[in-house]
């Protein structure tokens, strides 16, 4: 897997101080997307060992509380993704325990392949849906349009997200 941007401080993707990777590759198309530059799954930069070990120094890092993991991109969920970023969750939830994991993906969660599903019901949030143009709001939170949907995961499945 690619990754095109790494913040490690945002306060802008997810609820609180938070470390946020833009994964590379994304085949939705959504006009109007303002990422065009990593739908390319080949493009960015590798990501590899030590970026994972720079992530979580970074959300245990005791000097800047992070609340947790943001992971947009591009599209996480891109089949091509699904592997290395499932790997990354799990390296979060053990080395990182009390840390949040949000996830943004194009995808709908009725749509998920069952790697998707399975990758998913690691993570605690998932933005799911393409963008799109004609439901745009500037005053949705966390999100561009209405039809994506927050969506927290509970024991039962996933279920809106209400802050
Ligand atoms: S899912 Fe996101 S990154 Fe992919 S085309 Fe749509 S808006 Fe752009």
């Amino acid at each position: 897997m690619n990754y095109h941007q790494y913040f490690p401080l945002d306060v802008v993707n997810g609820p609180g101080t938070r470390a946020t990777l833009f994964v590379s590759g994304c085949e939705h198309q959504c006009r109007g997307c303002y990422n065009q530059s990593t739908w390319d799954e080949r493009s960015g930069l590798v990501f590899d060992e030590a970026m994972t070990s720079q992530i979580i120094a970074d959300l245990n890092d005791s000097r800047i509380r992070r609340r947790g993991l943001s992971l947009s991109g591009g599209d996480p969920l891109l089949p091509a993704n699904v592997e290395a970023v499932r790997a990354l969750v799990l390296r979060v939830r053990e080395q990182c325990p009390t840390k949040d994991i949000w996830l943004w993906t194009g995808y709908r969660l009725e749509d998920f392949t069952p790697a998707q599903a399975s990758l998913a019901a690691l993570v605690d949030v998932i933005v799911d849906g393409r963008f799109e143009k004609a439901l745009f709001d500037p005053k949705l939170r966390f999100r561009g349009s209405s039809n994506q949907r927050i969506l927290a995961r509970m024991p039962g499945g996933f279920v809106p997200w209400e802050g």
